[in-house]
């Protein structure tokens, strides 16, 4: 299906802030069309947990520095294993640990350096090389790879994306006020961090396909992306 694109348009973007289901939707849009699927916020994470590994202080400009330095030096490899992505970090799994509140609570700090960006947009264009991938993130469509083939922008109301993160990160508590408020409020900080910095803020392009999945099951949210997808394809 891929062999028949040209070369400039062979990533799929999808943005958005959040708990929109973006990972999971790219995932499986990547798996039905066989192209690769890229989590862009796995490298950022990344670099969040050597921030904290080497406990870098992320206002000193030095010390903001050694991480830029630590995260182009590191290894990072993704690769989906028995419908799992994983991330490796020079050889050792670091999936769960990218996902810990710990640096969940700091990425948005470590995305705002401009030039850690340049780093991690660079890896981003490594992973993606010649081949056909879908790469989910924040400025995918607007600035990592604009040329894309295809841009994406999930979104859904706060209360339905903290609904979503209780349920798959704490189940026992999915119907817990106290819960639901504290992941909102977590949500609503990191999309404002997201969508306030200077560089390369959270904002749909302008050509991208808007969806809106607050009322959408999994299947018809991924249903949305390939048919669009396809229509394209079809075009080409
Ligand atoms: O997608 P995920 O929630 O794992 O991303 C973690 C964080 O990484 C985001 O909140 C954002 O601060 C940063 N990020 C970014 N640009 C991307 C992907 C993620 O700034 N393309």
């Amino acid at each position: 299906m891929s062999s028949r694109l040209p070369f400039l348009a062979r990533v799929i973007a999808i943005d958005g802030p959040a708990g929109t289901g973006k990972s999971t939707t790219a995932r499986e849009v990547a798996r039905r069309l066989g192209w690769r699927y890229v989590d862009s916020g796995a490298f950022y994470r990344v670099a969040a947990l050597l921030a904290l590994r080497l406990a870098l202080d992320l206002a000193d400009e030095a010390d903001r520095a050694r991480l830029r330095q630590a995260l182009e030096r590191a290894a990072i490899e993704q690769e989906i294993v028995g419908g799992t992505p994983r991330i490796r970090l020079g050889g050792e799994d670091v999936s769960v640990e990218i996902r810990t509140p710990a640096v969940t609570s700091i990425v948005s700090r470590v995305a705002d350096d401009p030039a850690l960006r340049e780093i991690v947009n660079a890896g981003l264009r490594v992973q993606v090389g010649e081949g056909t991938a879908v790469i989910d993130g924040r400025d995918i469509g607007t600035v990592v790879f604009p040329d894309a083939f295809l841009k994406v922008f999930l979104d859904a109301s706060l209360e339905e994306r903290a609904r979503r993160r209780v349920a798959e990160a704490e189940p026992a508590r999915a119907a817990d006020p106290v819960a639901l408020a504290s992941y909102a409020q977590s949500l609503a900080e990191r999309d404002r961090r997201d969508r306030e910095r200077s560089v390369a803020p959270l904002r749909a392009a302008e050509d991208a396909l808007h969806i809106d999945t607050s009322g959408l099951d999994f299947d018809s949210q991924v249903a949305r992306v390939v048919r669009a997808a396809q229509d394209r394809i079809g075009r080409t």
